[in-house]
C-alpha cells in the first residue's frame, strides 16, 4: 500500500515521541565520544517539529512534510547533526517533490537522496563511525527490498533493521568524522550517537507504515 502525508505524519510524530523517551540515552552516548547533547539536540529540534505538524493543510503531500520538518531541524537543533539530518529531510523531500503517496520506489530514492545529502554535506563513509553507518545500510537494504518486489511497510523494515545493525557495527570502530574523531582509539567500544539516532528515525518510519 503506497504511503501518503498521514504516514509522513505520524513518522515524524513518532520520531518526535521516540526522541523524547531515548532523549538521555543518546546524551549518554554522546557523553562517552563526544560533548553529551545529541539527545538534546533532537529532542530540541522534533519538538520543535511536532508543533508544526498540526499545522498542514488538507492538501500536503509527503514532501511538504518532509520540507517543514528539514527547516525546523536546522534552525533549531545546532550541532553537527541538525544541519546534516535537516540536509537529509531536504534532500529526501526533494526526491519525491509533489508525489500524493509513496510507493516503494518513491521510498527507495528518498532515502538515497536522504543519504546522499548527508554525505555531500559531511564527507563521511561508512566505517567512519557516524550516522551514515546507519543510512547507507540502510538504503542498500531497501533497495535490495524493493528489487524482490517486497512492499512499502517491508522496504522500510529492511531499512530500519539494516540501520540498528549499522548503528550496533559502530560500537567497535575508531570514529573519524565530527567530536568523536578527537578521541581516536578510546572511542573503540562506543556506539555513534548519531547512527543510534538516524536508527530509531528509520524504525519509526517502518513503525508508521503498518500502524
Ligand atoms: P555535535 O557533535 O556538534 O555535538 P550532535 O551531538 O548533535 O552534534 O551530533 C553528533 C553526531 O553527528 C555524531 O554522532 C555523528 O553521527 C554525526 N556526525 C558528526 N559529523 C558528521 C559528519 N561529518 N558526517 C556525518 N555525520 C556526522
Ligand atoms: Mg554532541
Amino acid at each position: 500500500m503506497a504511503l501518503g502525508t498521514d504516514w509522513a505524519l505520524d513518522w515524524l510524530s513518532r520520531t518526535a515521541a521516540t526522541i523524547a523517551v531515548q532523549r538521555s540515552h543518546l546524551n549518554t552516548l554522546d557523553r562517552e565520544i563526544g560533548d553529551g547533547d545529541h539527545g538534546e539536540n533532537l529532542d530540541r529540534g522534533f519538538t520543535a517539529v511536532l508543533t508544526e505538524l498540526a499545522s498542514f493543510d488538507d492538501d500536503a503531500v509527503p514532501s511538504d512534510v518532509l520540507k517543514r520538518t528539514a527547516m525546523k531541524l536546522i534552525s533549531t537543533v545546532g550541532g553537527a547533526s541538525g544541519p546534516l539530518l535537516g540536509t537529509a529531510y531536504l534532500k529526501g523531500a526533494a526526491a519525491i517533490v509533489d508525489l500524493p503517496e509513496l510507493d516503494g520506489a518513491a521510498l527507495v530514492a528518498m532515502l538515497t537522496a536522504a543519504r546522499d545529502g548527508v554525505v555531500l554535506r559531511g564527507k563521511a563513509m561508512v566505517g567512519d563511525a557516524t550516522m551514515i553507518d546507519a543510512w547507507t545500510p540502510a538504503v542498500d537494504a531497501a533497495a535490495r527490498a524493493l528489487a524482490e518486489g517486497q512492499s512499502e511497510a517491508e522496504i522500510l523494515d529492511a531499512a530500519a533493521t539494516a540501520a540498528e545493525e549499522g548503528a550496533l557495527a559502530t560500537e567497535p570502530i575508531v570514529a573519524r568524522k565530527g567530536r568523536a574523531s578527537y578521541l581516536g582509539e578510546r572511542a573503540i567500544g562506543h556506539r555513534d550517537p548519531g547512527a543510534q539516532s538516524s536508527a530509531l528515525l528509520l524504525r519509526e518510519a517502518a513503525n508508521a507504515a503498518i500502524a
